[in-house]
């Protein structure tokens, strides 16, 4: 019966008030009543106040009438893991969740750490103050805001920060949460006339992550909550981490209150990894998945895919499967052929990652700087250059490109790539550096 009330329940309320409320409860038939044992007096209240009534009329329906009341205590079942006599005696204490559990009511994920981030001069700040602000949440920086682009760790960070605030505080409340999910579970507590619940759930954590904040974009109901929720978090000192995958201020869609409370705090950027990081982290995973790489193996796969760390996660997955699979040793020579497709495919489909990384390497700048608003002439030219070369080499339409750029204009793109065109039959220092770039990234 419970677990049919349970399931019901999952579709009524949002899934932060069901992994809050619902989810630690315990149950057991007691003739016609259900006695509910809450990990602590403060579940308890809320939910007795919040819920009884429809518990009660669950319990009825799915029992066929045989339970029809409710009774809420603190505790748990004798039998539930850990020491019994510990377990008894917390009978009438509020009982501390263990660590598994608060991760999974925050929606972390035990595996992204910092023990497994590695390190390198792409990462070296974000990490550094990452670190710090799991160890004192909402003392030092205030929001933290990480940027960059897709695959380059910043979900993975987040969730290391949370991990590290759960571990060291066992009573601090996290919450960890894509935009998207912000948005739906948003309009599901709207639906169900909970949107009080929702505010206060959001609004009494002590830490609260919100994953790729650009997806916030033109949702303006769900912009109007979250300022007020960041506002209250941040008035009483609490931890706000937020990601996206541009500058605060660059982020197209947010209302510009967000943008400059974004940037508040601290602003960090995580950049594309160099070789010796990508080789590092391929050993790395390697290691957690059991198998030892060669050198000479992870040199190559790092070498000749650069886009980002989660594809670098795809082709040593591939090689791993693979080895497992044929029962072969991971050489070059195997290498090489278990990963021929996903090589190909690389080589012939230019990304405007890709290009932006190579144009920004050849030109000696940051791919952030390269994507920013700022129009300075030696920013300019390559900005222009790598737009050309992403109408050039791409299937992409002139928004997506736009878009890709830090959200620039359609226009903005057409410009470039007629200037560039102009530029390099006037100015054959412009039309060397084309070639180059072309021939680096078409070789
Ligand atoms: P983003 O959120 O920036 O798109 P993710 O955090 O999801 O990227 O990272 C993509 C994958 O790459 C994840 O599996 C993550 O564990 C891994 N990863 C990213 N950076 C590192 C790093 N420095 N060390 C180890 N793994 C990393
Ligand atoms: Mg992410």
């Amino acid at each position: 019966v419970w677990e049919q009330c349970v399931r019901q329940l999952k579709g009524e309320l949002t899934s932060a008030e069901f992994n809050t409320w619902i989810l630690p409860l315990q149950a057991r038939a007691d003739g016609s009543r259900l006695r509910l044992f809450a990990p602590n007096r403060f579940v308890l209240d809320w939910t007795q106040k919040h819920y009884e009534k429809r518990l009660v009329e669950l319990c009825t329906l799915f029992s066929a009438g045989n339970l029809v009341q409710i009774a809420f205590e603190v505790g748990g079942l004798e039998h539930r893991t850990g020491g019994s006599s510990a377990q008894d005696r917390a009978n009438s204490q509020p009982a501390v969740p263990d660590l598994g559990e608060r991760r999974a009511s925050a929606n972390l994920n035990a595996d992204f750490t910092f023990e497994t981030f590695v390190e390198g001069k792409s990462n070296q700040l974000a990490r550094a103050v990452s670190m710090q602000i799991g160890q004192s949440p909402g003392t030092a920086y205030n929001p933290l805001f990480i940027y960059g682009g897709v695959g380059l760790g910043k979900t993975h960070l987040m969730h290391a920060i949370g991990n590290v605030i759960l571990a060291t505080n066992p009573n601090a409340r996290v919450v960890y949460l894509h935009s998207e999910r912000f948005v739906a579970e948003m309009i599901k507590a709207l639906q169900h006339n909970r949107i009080d619940e929702f505010k206060k759930i959001y609004r009494s954590v002590n830490a609260l992550l919100i994953d790729d904040v650009q997806f916030f974009a033109g949702k303006d109901r769900s912009q109007e909550e979250f300022f007020h929720t960041f506002n209250a978090l941040f008035e009483s000192r609490q931890q706000i981490i937020l990601s996206s995958d541009r500058f605060p201020k660059e982020v197209v869609g947010l209302e510009e209150r967000l943008k400059s409370r974004f940037g508040w705090g601290l602003t960090v950027a995580v950049e594309p990894p160099d070789l010796e990081t990508s080789v590092a982290i391929l050993h790395c995973k390697a290691t957690q998945l059991g198998v030892e790489l060669s050198d000479d193996v992870a040199f190559f796969v790092g070498r000749r895919i650069r886009s980002n760390i989660r594809e670098l996660e795809g082709a040593l997955r591939r090689l791993v499967a693979n080895a497992q699979f044929t029962g072969k040793p991971i050489t070059l020579e195997f290498a090489r052929y278990a990963l021929r497709d996903m090589l190909a495919a690389q080589d012939k489909q230019v990304s405007i990652e890709n290009i932006q990384k190579t144009v920004a390497e050849y030109f000696k700048l940051r791919t952030t700087e390269l994507l920013s608003a700022k129009r300075s002439r030696s920013l300019a030219r390559p900005r222009q250059i790598a737009m050309a070369l992403a109408k050039e080499l791409t299937k992409h339409s002139l928004p997506e490109i736009g878009s890709a750029f830090g959200g620039r204009d359609h226009t903005t793109v057409l410009h470039a790539t007629r200037k560039i065109k102009s530029l390099r039959e006037s100015d054959a220092g412009i039309e060397e550096d084309y070639k180059n770039l072309l021939r680096r990234l078409t070789s």
